[in-house]
């Protein structure tokens, strides 16, 4: 399933992040906003539970989180710029890394790089900023489903039609949370219009 960021400000970043006079400090901290926008998104279900607190003036029942505890789980290397926004607003957080690389004779991804915390009964977020073939994403999904993960969500800055179809074929119950969806890809698997390579944006590389 997949759901679009539709909202005024994810517009305006987006289009700033596309721009290629942007500069690596500014992209930074756009990605690091639009991914606080997708976080609110992604985690629009979570459980809550009453609290009872006293205001200044009376008594008041409000909700706080329930503890189930959340893991973000980034694809290296463009993903752990998307980790950050979730440990500054959720009270508990843990995060894995996952490495993947395309096998040059079978095309297929395999992992060189695997660190995950323990992901039974917490509520799992895979982060990677570009969803093109979707390859990576579904094979990383397959990696933390294999380690525990029930219901692992997948969030997105900017996804190719053909990468969202890939991940579906592979993870038809997953969530796919994106600030926007572009028109495909070019012949080099870029998606267009996209923003470039999202690592060397970052990066300055
Ligand atoms: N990864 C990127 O960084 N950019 C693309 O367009 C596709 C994959």
């Amino acid at each position: 399933m997949l759901s679009v960021l539709n909202h005024p400000l994810a517009d305006h970043i987006i289009t700033h992040l596309r721009d290629e006079t942007t500069k690596p400090a500014t992209f930074r901290t756009l990605t690091y906003q639009l991914t606080l926008m997708l976080a609110i998104e992604a985690t629009r279900d979570l459980a809550t539970e009453e609290k009872a607190v006293n205001t200044p003036l009376e008594a008041a029942t409000g909700r706080v989180l329930s503890t189930q505890p959340i893991v973000v789980v980034a694809i290296l290397r463009s993903g752990v710029s998307m980790v950050q926004p979730f440990l500054d607003v959720f009270p508990d957080v843990s995060v894995g890394y996952v490495g993947l690389e395309r096998d040059h004779v079978t095309a297929v991804a395999r992992s060189y790089y695997c660190k995950l915390p323990p992901l039974k009964g917490r509520r799992v977020f895979v982060v990677d900023p570009m969803l093109a073939t979707g390859g990576s994403a579904a094979q990383a999904i397959d990696v933390v489903k294999a380690n525990g993960a029930v219901d692992p969500r997948l969030v997105c800055i900017i996804a190719a039609p053909e990468g969202v179809a890939e991940v579906s074929k592979h993870h038809p119950q997953t969530s796919i949370h994106v600030a926007v969806l572009d028109r495909g890809l070019n012949p080099r698997k870029y998606i267009l219009p996209g923003l470039g390579d999202f690592g060397d944006r970052l990066y300055g590389t």
